[in-house]
């Protein structure tokens, strides 16, 4: 089985497409996990929602997600997400509102549900940002699955538990390299594809993985996975999508960040 797992979309039609073709190239995807944030802050988040439900994708509730349907309150965000919110609101039709309200806070996937995807953490799936390890390692105890698949803070990166059997056990943190398959085997892990419409690690290009589940031999009893994650990072016209937010009348920031993905 592939799988492409993409998170924080956020409208941007442009990198959904590029990466979704990506994906592709490299071979049949037979399913998509969406980490949430399918809308705000981009200028097309009608035809992102839409994309993803006739893809059939698996999909979880993010924070922007919830404040565009009127699900929660935007107190605790900035203005310029704020207005996006609520320009995204605005313009999201009937249908796919009601999709979106209907997005569950966690799910699990993969073919011996060896994934449980959530968009901040497992612990608080709508809020919480797994930034750092200080606060990835107290998450470990929320899901039951070998991994958990995270988004949220638009930042590819990987949080590892040690084995039980090492010495000395150290929580680590990966950086994931571009194009270099991660072998998941049996460590407890909490991944970040990164974000496909608005990456904040300095790099513009769109980010998602792809899973590779492998052949299957090798499966632990404690359905641990013998596949690979490996990180893509995707070019997209980002001047077209910044045409597009310009005409939309979206904040200026918001326009600007894409350039340098922060
Ligand atoms: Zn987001």
């Amino acid at each position: 089985m592939r799988c492409a797992i993409i998170s924080d979309v956020h409208g941007n039609l442009d990198a959904l497409e590029a990466v979704l073709a990506d994906a592709s190239a490299h071979g049949a995807v037979d399913q998509l996990w969406c980490l949430g944030d399918l809308v705000g802050y981009g200028p097309q988040p009608n035809e992102c929602v839409s994309l993803l439900r006739e893809r059939g994708a698996m999909c979880v509730a993010g924070n922007h997600d919830w404040a565009a349907i009127g699900k929660m309150d935007t107190a605790d965000f900035n203005p310029e997400a704020t207005e996006a919110a609520v320009w995204t609101g605005q313009r999201l039709t009937e249908e796919n509102r009601t999709y979106l309200d209907g997005l569950p806070e966690t799910l699990l996937a993969g073919d011996a549900g060896e994934f449980t995807l959530a968009h901040g953490s497992p612990r608080e799936p709508i809020w919480e940002y797994l930034t750092h390890l200080s606060v990835a390692r107290l998450n470990f105890d929320y899901f039951q699955t070998p991994y958990c698949l995270v988004g949220h803070t638009h930042v590819p990166l990987i949080f590892q538990r040690p084995e039980s059997s090492e010495k000395s056990p150290q929580y680590r943190t990966v950086v994931p390299a571009a194009g270099t398959p991660f072998a998941l085997g049996s460590q407890r892990l909490i991944v970040n594809p990164g974000s496909v419409g608005q990456p904040r690690d300095g790099d513009a290009k769109a980010a998602y993985m792809l899973y590779d589940a492998g052949s299957g031999k090798g499966k632990s009893e404690r359905g641990a996975s013998s596949g690979t994650l490996t990180l893509r990072r995707v070019a997209y016209p980002i001047a077209t999508v910044q045409e597009k937010m310009r005409s939309a009348g979206l904040p200026p920031r918001l326009v600007l960040r894409l350039t340098y993905g922060w």
